[in-house]
């Protein structure tokens, strides 16, 4: 299942507001295995979404020039009759691209600059959706107009299903994700401790009560293979069967990285939320990290993803995530409030003041707990925003010049 791309972290969820009710939407992912016949005719209807993709877009970039406005509703309606394609699907992706529209005329008016949709080549077109009807679920996963397909249910589902996705992957693969509505559980009561987060490279986590998560080792084996397939991908010469071939073979390799990684990400995430009640994270500027040099690195370690993972479940799991501000958190000494420099090849913080000696990341961890519960009797505890490096960021910086090893 794929984390929900956009969903706020910053949240104060889970015990204080144990009555909450109201609908929960998740997605179930399957795979299916169309037949040869089968995964031709999803091809073709593939084709059939990106060619009434790119003539819708066609028509609204035309009828702006000319007449400085967008097609109407029912002018799109009528070109979507015209094509072969399921009508269901052809509505979605009818709606998509008028939203897609309206969200850059609303930015402009705004004085925003955002990008217009693009023309979409059938390497990105991938899904086709059924929005309410044309499949039922029953052994088989009966979709129209491709009859009866093989699905793997590998898990329970929950709630009402509302909608379907058919999905090719890059490696080839078929997925359906069902999107399924259910009635929110007010969660239970977690009597777990609390918990302060140190996101690292060394180690994944450490925690305050020095728990060290350590990084996941296993995909790094898998990366390594992507890197020498990807290599042998760009020596290869372009159009020929040879190139196909190794690229389809870098989509497989990239498939399992981020499989595994998720997993991973998903698997410590469950852990913690079932260990603690409250757990402080330092709030990270992820976005302007993963934007620099080191960019690899921070997206290799996933930081931001985890937190989101934690974000989404955290209420069911009846758990608080409180992010603070990470200045001097590594610098601060969790005794006596400190502050002593440390080079980076410093594992250890020694205090000269109170004679603490403790690993840093622990300390730092020690830190972000403290205040995110000084926060809650009081001051700001989801930190301020304001525009301070982060120590995560200088730690990047000395694993993407190798000093730390
Ligand atoms: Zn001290």
């Amino acid at each position: 299942m794929e984390p929900p791309a956009e969903r706020s972290a910053h949240l104060f969820i889970g015990k204080k507001n144990k009555k909450t009710v109201g609908i929960q939407t998740r997605a179930f992912k399957f795979r299916i295995y169309p037949t040869k016949q089968q995964e031709k005719h999803l091809l073709y209807h593939i084709h059939l979404s990106k060619e009434l993709w790119n003539s819708l877009l066609a028509k609204n970039k035309e009828k702006y020039w000319e007449e400085d406005r967008f097609l109407s509703k029912s002018e799109m309606q009528l070109m979507i009759k015209k094509s072969d394609l399921y009508s269901q699907t052809a509505q979605v992706l009818s709606h998509r691209l008028h939203n897609a529209i309206r969200k850059k005329t609303d930015a402009k008016k705004q004085g925003i600059t955002c990008g217009f949709p693009r023309f979409k080549s059938f390497d990105r077109m991938k899904s086709l959706n059924y929005p309410q009807f044309g499949f039922f679920l029953g052994q088989k996963l009966k979709v129209t107009p491709f009859g009866e397909i093989c699905i793997v249910k590998h898990r329970q589902m929950e709630g009402r299903i509302k909608t379907l996705t058919l999905k090719r992957e890059s490696s080839g693969k078929w997925f359906a994700i069902f999107c399924a509505e259910k009635e929110k559980q007010a969660p239970e009561q977690h009597t777990g401790p609390a918990v302060g987060l140190d996101l690292g490279l060394t180690n994944f986590a450490a925690l305050s009560d020095g728990t060290m998560v350590k990084n996941p080792h296993h995909f790094g084996k898998w990366a390594k293979k992507l890197g020498v397939a990807q290599r042998r991908l760009s020596a290869k010469k372009k159009g020929g069967k040879n190139r196909l071939r190794a690229k389809l073979k870098v989509a497989k390799l990239s498939e399992k990285v981020a499989n595994s990684r998720l997993d991973f990400l998903q698997k410590t995430a469950k852990k913690l939320l079932s260990s603690y009640s409250f757990i402080a994270l330092e709030k990270l500027r992820i976005q302007d990290m993963a934007q620099q040099k080191y960019g690899k690195w921070i997206n290799d370690a996933s930081w931001g993803m985890f937190t989101n993972i934690l974000g989404y479940k955290a209420e069911e799991a009846g758990c608080q995530l409180v992010f603070v501000d990470p200045k001097n958190t590594t610098k601060e000494c969790s005794a006596c409030g400190t502050l002593v420099e440390k080079t980076l090849q410093q594992r250890q913080h020694v205090c000269p003041n109170c004679g603490l000696k403790i690993d840093r990341d622990t300390n730092a961890s020690i830190n972000i707990l403290n205040r995110a519960t000084a926060g809650i009797a009081g001051s700001n505890a989801c930190g301020d925003g304001e525009k301070r490096t982060p120590s995560l960021k200088q730690e990047a910086q000395a694993f993407g010049q190798g000093v730390i090893h």
